[in-house]
């Protein structure tokens, strides 16, 4: 018989038997250095200017600039969460400390989370302020996927709350070290958001800080990503 042999080999037997890389939950600069992989953060006029193909993204109306586009941009972004190297839906979410209004802000989260749960993609969340806000819209959603809070600096108590609602924690270059000490590694996330840090700078820091060895803290949040994007179409990528 002819023919090419095909080898079936599941894709997460060979994401644990190579190095562990340093995923990068959120950050807006790009990242193409080898070992790192980063989930760039875009709104959704941005992606449609030029994104890169290569390239991981999630994509979203962030809370700052609610009330600059129309609901009918909403419409376009339904149609970006469809593209596999849109990964997540984010950063989204709430901020009273911002002159959007308050309301409309209400409004575009739970309209984006909810084309989240549809097209079943996580979630990278921007909340200052507005936690029992947060957790009220958050519980209205069905079948919610992941949700990530994204540059977390808040106390241990409210990483606690938010961490029995099943939401993940992800920590930035400024942090409460208590706080992250406190979270269960299957829980955490580490970003650099649009701050010039290095993520492997953050990595071994924060390795040094949990007392753990380098490679230990990449699997860890290696395996916490592949939780994070497990029903997600785009979960293959996400490596
Ligand atoms: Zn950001």
């Amino acid at each position: 018989m002819g023919g090419n042999v095909v080898l079936h080999i599941p894709a997460f037997f060979i994401f644990v038997t190579a190095m562990y890389p340093f995923l990068n939950i959120h950050t807006h600069r790009p990242d193409a250095r080898g070992g790192v992989c980063p989930v760039l953060c875009a709104e959704p006029s941005d992606f449609l200017r030029g994104a890169d193909s290569a390239a991981l993204y999630s994509v979203g109306h962030h809370p700052w600039r609610v009330g600059s586009q129309s609901r009918a941009e909403l419409a376009t972004m339904a149609q970006l969460l469809l593209q596999k190297q849109v990964v997540a839906v984010g950063e989204i979410g709430l901020d009273k400390v911002c002159d959007a209004d308050f309301r409309l802000q209400q409004e575009f989260f739970k309209f984006q989370l909810r084309m989240a749960a549809c097209v079943r993609k996580p979630v990278v969340v921007h909340c200052v302020k507005a936690w029992s806000e947060l957790l009220e819209t958050l519980s209205q959603v069905e079948d919610l996927p992941p949700v990530v809070i994204h540059g977390f600096r808040g106390k241990p108590q409210l990483a606690e709350q938010l961490l029995r609602h099943g939401c993940f924690l992800s920590f930035g270059p400024k942090f409460n070290a208590d706080t992250l000490k406190s979270v269960p590694l299957g829980s955490l996330f580490l970003e650099t958001d649009d701050d010039d840090a290095d993520i492997v700078a953050l990595y071994g820091h924060t390795a040094e800080l949990l007392g753990l060895g380098l490679e230990q803290l990449k699997q860890a949040i290696a395996e916490t990503w592949q939780r994070f994007f497990a029903d997600s179409p785009g979960a293959a990528l996400a490596r």
